[in-house]
């Protein structure tokens, strides 16, 4: 069974994603060479684990990688609006320059009370690099620390998306394509 017809329009297809996600490590390699400690990639589970393999491995630099998972979405395609911490990080973060790797931020929230987490355990900087970025849907304006940037690979319409690493309902994330899903499948 192909998932493939469940899509109404593709946005980026896997070459496009494989060229933004080049110039994505370039700019993060040269903002943070040369670096004391490898950085450490913390990637928001699930979604960013295709995107946090393509990224980590197009890196010029030593890193470290750990998984964070934050809770707000259930099964649906609205954010309930008050994320929590499901699983916290392995590595010790603190003193360390880390890069939160998400798939996509839209309201703010998840990726606010993350970078909210990560500085309270003493990170020296938190950056963020989302794969996609919704800025029409923002409502959580969240604050970066001064060393901290904010990277993203592509603005997003105000579509739900689906595929290189997000789902609906767990289903989509292994589309090597983004795209938009036919409301059938998600009404
Ligand atoms: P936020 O807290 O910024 O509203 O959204 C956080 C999470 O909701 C994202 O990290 C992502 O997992 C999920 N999300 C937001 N928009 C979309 C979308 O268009 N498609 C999918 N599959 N997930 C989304
Ligand atoms: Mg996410
Ligand atoms: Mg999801």
């Amino acid at each position: 069974m192909s998932l493939d017809s469940h899509i109404e329009s593709v946005l980026w297809t896997p070459d496009q994603i494989a060229a933004r996600v080049s110039e994505l490590a370039a700019q993060i390699s040269a903002d943070h060479s040369p670096l004391s400690e490898p950085l450490v990639l913390v990637g928001v589970a699930t979604g960013a684990f295709l995107f946090l393999a393509d990224l980590a491995r197009s890196l010029r630099l030593p890193v470290t990688v750990d998984f964070i998972r934050a809770e707000s979405y259930g099964s649906g395609t609205v954010s309930s609006g008050s994320p929590r911490i499901s699983s916290d990080l392995k590595l010790d973060v603190s003193g360390r320059h880390v890069v939160l790797v998400e798939d996509i931020v839209d309201s703010g929230s998840t990726i606010a009370c993350l970078i909210a987490h990560l500085e309270a355990k003493g990170a020296s900087s938190v950056s963020v690099c989302a794969f996609l970025d919704k800025p029409s849907r923002r409502k959580v304006h969240f604050q970066l620390l001064s060393k901290g940037k904010f990277y993203r690979g592509f603005e997003c319409p105000d579509y739900f998306v689906v595929g290189y690493g997000m789902d609906f309902a767990e289903l989509y994330r292994n589309l090597p394509y983004v795209g938009v899903l036919k409301p059938e499948h998600y009404k």
